[in-house]
């Protein structure tokens, strides 16, 4: 589903992703962890052109990323994202948020996309909140919702940028409740977090990055009980 090859990308003259070589097939749930500044938020931006990498390839569901245009827009269209700020549209309501790019991407008759909404957003277990705007809801509700509003893209997979970082911590279960349940439903998943618990639970492969490089990847098992390379120890050693 996802294919990196020898990427790599600058800010200025900042290397920021330093040969980047990843794949991610369907079904897969991926964790991505590492040091502040390691280059995570990075590499999941590149991949659907949040930001441009200048060298290498990225192959999504078969298309390769280039600057043209269509092919940018086929693969948002696959690829959903949910990020550490829920980035919700504050003027429109819950439902309105979840039914906007139904509508206008993917040309779904308002009624149609209003029942989407609404499926999706009794998969979140907040259908109640529909007609709410999301200043009204709770942190841990506003990141369902944004998770809800990329399931109505129907995406191929899931990209998650500490998607519980920003949460009270009594929220957080409730968010990777959801994540666990669309896990469990298949979906394939790449996701930035620190919730080892998580990782261990769902993951089937975790990787390690540190400046801008990935240093280490092995299934949850292995990855947390035997680390193979000193920053990696070093890195577990702060968080576990
Ligand atoms: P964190 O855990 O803090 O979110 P991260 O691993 O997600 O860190 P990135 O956000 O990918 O890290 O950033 C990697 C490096 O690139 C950092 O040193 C950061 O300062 C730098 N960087 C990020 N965005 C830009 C930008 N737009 N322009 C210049 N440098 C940037
Ligand atoms: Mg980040």
């Amino acid at each position: 589903m996802i294919e990196m090859k020898d990427v790599h990308k600058w800010y200025g003259q900042f290397h920021v992703l330093k040969n980047i070589n990843l794949t991610v097939k369907q079904g897969e749930r991926i964790v991505l962890c590492g040091p502040s500044g390691s280059g995570k938020s990075t590499t999941i931006r590149c991949i659907n052109r949040l930001e441009e990498h200048q060298q290498g390839q990225i192959i999504v569901d078969g298309t390769e990323l280039t600057s043209d245009v269509k092919n940018i827009e086929m693969i948002r269209r696959e690829v959903g994202m949910v990020f550490q700020h829920f980035n919700l549209f504050p003027h429109l309501t819950v439902l309105e948020n979840c039914v906007l790019a139904p509508i206008w991407v993917r040309k779904m008759p308002r009624k149609e996309a209003e029942e989407l909404g609404m499926h999706y957003l009794k998969r979140v277990k907040i259908p109640e909140q529909a007609k709410k705007y999301p200043g009204q809801l709770s942190g841990g509700q506003q990141q369902r919702v944004a998770i809800a509003r990329s399931l109505c893209m129907k995406p191929k997979i899931m990209l998650f940028d500490e998607p519980t970082s920003a949460l009270d911590p009594e929220m957080v279960k409730e968010v990777l409740d959801t994540m666990v349940s669309l896990a469990e439903d298949g979906m394939t998943m790449m996701c930035v977090t620190h919730e080892m618990g998580f990782a261990k639970l769902v993951s089937n492969r975790v990787i390690f990055m540190d400046r801008g490089e990935i240093i280490e990847q092995n299934n949850p098992h292995d990855f947390f009980d035997h680390p193979q390379n000193e920053r990696t120890k070093l890195f577990l050693s702060q968080i576990l």
